[in-house]
């Protein structure tokens, strides 16, 4: 069996550190923890982690600059956990490299979908899966994609749900499928199904001449055309 994926936590509330440790070895996976952004990022380098939950207010070295610490070493996902509405446009700014976040206070519950989902992701992403159909291509180390070799601007949301369906390889993928795979909500939490046809529209938009690939499947969900 393959090893447990290896967690490290970068937050100063240590009863917030004990909480998700707790639930995180529970749910099978190893963990580390750090209590400021210095230590986090040693014990960064030391356990190679498979995954960054990282508290944005950190003493020493902050959350952004932790991010870019990281970015620049490593791909490895990172998990932001905020306390202010306000900081979470910056957080979702692809320059800052985070991959997703919780806001404060957060469900022990939904930071673990969320790890599960970024984890999946990550797995995924390392596959020899072509990540171009006709004159769409994505780059996932750069987080770039153009069309016709012209650069179209996504949003995070959008390039995930963008690479999803190149993951999927041409399978048609319902509401929910999607809703799991890029919002790592699992069907029980309550989030509207809308949320996905209002993505959707916006990436075709995007994808101007290759927009036709994203063909919605009656009473299913959607399917990106393969060459
Ligand atoms: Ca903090």
């Amino acid at each position: 069996m393959a090893e447990a994926a290896m967690i490290l936590i970068v937050e100063d509330e240590k009863s917030l550190v004990k909480v998700l440790r707790y639930n995180l070895e529970k749910a099978g996976y190893r963990v580390a923890a750090a209590h400021d952004g210095e230590e986090g990022l040693s014990a960064f380098c030391r356990a190679k982690p498979d995954l960054v939950i990282l508290d944005l207010m950190l003493p020493k070295l902050d959350g952004f600059e932790f991010c870019k610490e990281v970015r620049r070493r490593a791909k490895t996902p990172i998990l932001m956990l905020t306390a202010r509405k306000e900081e979470v446009d910056k957080v979702l700014g692809l320059e800052l490299g985070a991959d997703d976040y919780v806001t404060k206070p957060f469900s022990v519950r939904e930071v673990l979908a969320r790890v599960k989902a970024l984890l999946r992701r990550g797995g995924q992403a390392a596959g020899e899966v072509p990540m171009r159909a006709g004159s769409l291509e994505v780059d996932l180390e750069r987080y770039e994609v153009r069309v016709g070799g012209r650069p179209a601007s996504l949003s995070a949301k959008e390039f995930e749900l963008l690479r999803c369906f190149l993951l999927a390889q041409g399978k048609a993928l319902t509401r929910e499928q999607i809703l799991e795979r890029v919002w790592g909500y699992d069907r029980a939490m309550d989030i509207d199904t809308r949320t996905v046809d209002q993505h959707v529209a916006r990436l075709r938009d995007k994808l101007g001449p290759e927009a036709g690939r994203l063909i919605t499947v009656k009473n299913v969900g959607y399917r990106l055309k393969p060459d």
